[in-house]
């Protein structure tokens, strides 16, 4: 049986982040994953560029992580974001900032963050072992005894950073929910959050567009943002956030052109000439839309009656959508739920149960928007876990 000071079970980006802390303040460390690669899940957020982190201040942060975000804020008077963005530096990736705050590895490959922090683990000395799942854990005394299919392992600080239940095929499987329960630990119940939306909403015609800041309401929420319209209906940062207000059943209004009022819309038209409603609302939206929109008026725009112009108007800056359902748990981005915070203490992400047994990243009841927070909370998490607090 190999002893370890620490052991982290999950190499994720919580779990990178905890095994480079601990390996920095000098104790041995080892880092198990199941999976044959280390972060599995975060290289495919950002699209396959790795969205890691976000530039915003501490109101933003807040903001950007609704699930629990304030009982982060010992954990990023620690390390935040901008120690994210250092570290990445000192460590030579330069990152770059895109909308909303979102940063990305200039190079715009995933690959670039997840080596970075590979080797930055094996230049402070920390182990990793991969195709290794841990399938039980006890505490005997003082030490944790880790049991994989043919190796056990012992440690005197075990850290959970296993991740949430969705897309459970990036490994992501619930296994630190067991480990919770199994020392009694409470888990609050687990929901999706960020959820893609389902929708009636004619999807052949629509896929694949993406459109920047529009505005998608539902009774006193508001939110703009960026929209992708999918095979399925709604995902982007829009429709994932309004996911948490809405029900199958229930009507959403999408405006396109937020930055128009509807009589600067009417305006617009009116100064169109002759030009067809397609060719008019080409200029201000993408033309496979512009034409959507357009085949259910007369050709031109001259030909159209003021109620005709209205309805126009209305199709762009109140569309109802009907929702009729949403992404299961497995299909949405982010676990809403986990290891309930009250068990935890928030300075050390030390069990308040369990000396030396550590919580870190999404594991934890602590749930936030896509756009670089989750994981922004992930690594920061991940290096308080796995810091010494004398
Ligand atoms: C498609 C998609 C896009 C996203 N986009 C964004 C975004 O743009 N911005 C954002 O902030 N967040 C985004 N997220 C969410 C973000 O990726 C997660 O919140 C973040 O990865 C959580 O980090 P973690 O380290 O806690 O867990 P994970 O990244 O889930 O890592 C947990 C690791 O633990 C391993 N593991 C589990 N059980 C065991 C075991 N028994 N033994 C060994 N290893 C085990 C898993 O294999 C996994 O590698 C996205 C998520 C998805 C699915």
């Amino acid at each position: 049986m190999k002893h370890y000071q620490t052991i982290i079970i999950g190499g994720g980006p919580a779990g990178m982040m905890a095994a480079i802390a601990s390996s920095y303040y000098g104790f041995s460390t080892l880092l198990l994953e199941k999976n044959k690669r280390l972060g599995k899940k975060l290289a495919g957020t950002g699209g396959g560029r790795c969205n890691v982190t976000n530039s915003g201040d501490l109101d933003d942060l807040m903001a950007g992580i609704p699930g629990n975000g304030r009982f982060l804020y010992s954990v990023f008077s620690q390390f935040d974001n901008h120690d994210i963005i250092t570290f990445f530096q000192d460590n030579g990736v330069a990152l770059k900032e895109e909308d909303h705050g979102r940063m990305f590895p200039i190079t715009d490959k995933a690959r670039t963050i997840i080596n970075a922090l590979e080797k930055k683990i094996q230049d402070l000395g920390g182990q990793v072992l991969i195709d290794t799942e841990v399938v039980s854990v006890k505490k005997k005394e003082d030490l944790f005894i880790l049991k994989s299919a043919d190796q056990t392992f012992s440690c005197d600080k075990l850290i959970v950073t296993t991740g949430g239940k969705s897309y459970p095929s990036t490994g992501s499987t619930g296994f630190g929910y067991d480990i919770a329960r199994y020392f009694n630990i409470d888990v609050t119940p687990l929901e999706a959050a960020e959820s893609p939306l389902l929708t009636d909403f004619p999807h052949k015609a629509l896929q694949g567009i993406s459109l920047s800041d529009v505005t998608l309401r539902y009774g006193k929420h508001k939110i703009t943002h960026d929209l992708l319209f999918t095979h399925f209906g709604l995902s982007g940062p829009a429709a994932l956030r309004l996911s948490s207000f809405v029900s199958e059943g229930e009507t959403i209004e999408l405006d396109l052109l937020p930055q128009l009022s509807s009589s600067d819309l009417l305006n617009y038209f009116s100064k169109q000439g002759e030009k067809s409603v397609k060719n008019a609302l080409k200029i201000l939206l993408p033309e496979r839309l512009a034409k959507f929109i357009a085949a259910d008026f007369p050709d031109k725009l001259k030909q159209l009656n003021p109620q005709q112009l209205q309805e126009l108007s209305a199709n762009i800056k109140q569309r109802p959508i009907a929702i009729t359902g949403k992404m299961s748990l497995a299909k949405s981005f982010v676990t809403k739920g986990g290891v309930n915070l009250k068990e935890i203490n928030p300075k050390t992400l030390e069990s308040k149960k369990v000396a030396g047994l550590h919580f870190a990243g999404e594991v934890m009841d602590i749930n936030a928007h896509t756009g670089g927070f989750n994981i922004t909370s992930a690594l920061c998490t991940g290096w308080v876990a796995g810091s010494p607090h004398y």
